[in-house]
């Protein structure tokens, strides 16, 4: 496993491969991040895993000097996993200070996270597309967890003409249901009870949900649950698979997504299913 920590010396490698694969993280891997990486494996295809945890994307600052950072014991899985390189560059190398610049959406009204870490997607973008520009894979791993993240730089690839394929991986969870997650480990040990609430509402929503009628009335439901249970609320919302926006007359394919605080901790999660 080759480990690169300037743009210049990755490229030179990359050069020389044949298609590439590429998955980006903020590193503290788990078995969700690794999921990616196994999606990713196959015959002459050179895996290329980024760890940067990228400051722009942090909309909180005690978020972002908290973030679990475990670089020594990444590197142990990666290299078990077989991934081919690692990129690793500093702040400066990924130039994210210049000033010039700043990426922005037109009309970004989803009210889900968005509404909730402003700032947060600009800096997800931000660095995407620059890791995107630099590392020109042939495909890029995503998890649904990150539901809206995945959506946004789907579109954002299209919309910019990207040739690039987006694979999105689903969530890997814990026994328990929770979404496997780097915030995990910040949990305090006095809500370790309540944790799998979360999951549980989720699909208790698919299990009810039967006609669009029923969203609001379900929505709000599991956020009276959740509330009750200690969390402190963003969201609970049922979209639509294909939009993102509340789903219309007979669209059948839809999604809930939730955010939710437990303590200092913010979790979100989300389940797709039919009607
Ligand atoms: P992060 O390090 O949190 O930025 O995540 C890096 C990538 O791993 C993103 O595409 C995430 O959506 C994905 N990911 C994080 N947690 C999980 C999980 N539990 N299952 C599947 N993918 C995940």
């Amino acid at each position: 496993m080759k480990i690169f920590k300037s743009i210049s010396s990755i490229q030179k490698y990359l050069n020389t491969q044949n298609q590439i694969a590429f998955v980006p993280t903020m590193g503290n891997l788990h078995e969700g991040h690794l999921s990616l990486i196994r999606k990713a494996k196959k015959p002459k295809t050179s895996i290329v895993v980024s760890i940067f945890v990228n400051r722009l994307q942090f909309n909180n600052k005690k978020d972002f000097i908290f973030y679990p950072k475990t670089l020594k014991q990444d590197l142990e899985y990666l290299k078990n996993e077989f991934v081919d390189a690692v990129f690793i560059p500093t702040e400066q190398e990924m130039n994210i200070n210049h000033s010039e610049f700043k990426l922005s959406f037109f009309n970004l009204d989803y009210k889900l996270c968005d509404a909730f870490r402003p700032g947060h997607f600009e800096g997800v973008i931000a660095i995407v597309m620059k890791f995107c520009n630099i590392i020109q894979p042939h495909y890029l791993f995503l998890g649904k967890k990150d539901y809206q993240q995945l959506f946004i730089l789907k579109n954002l690839m299209q919309a910019f003409c990207y040739p690039i394929k987006i694979i999105a991986v689903p969530t890997k969870r814990e026994k328990n249901g929770l979404a496997m997650s780097s915030r995990n480990s910040l949990i305090q040990k006095s809500y370790i009870s309540k944790i799998s609430g979360l999951y549980s509402e989720l699909k208790q929503i698919k299990k009810i949900c039967k006609s669009l009628n029923d969203i609001k009335k379900i929505e709000h439901k599991a956020l009276q649950n959740l509330t009750k249970d200690g969390w402190i609320v963003d969201y609970v919302s049922v979209r639509s698979q294909k939009t993102l926006l509340s789903p219309k007359n007979n669209e059948k394919k839809l999604v809930a997504l939730i955010a939710a605080r437990l303590g200092n901790v913010r979790l979100i999660d989300n389940i797709e299913f039919c009607i």
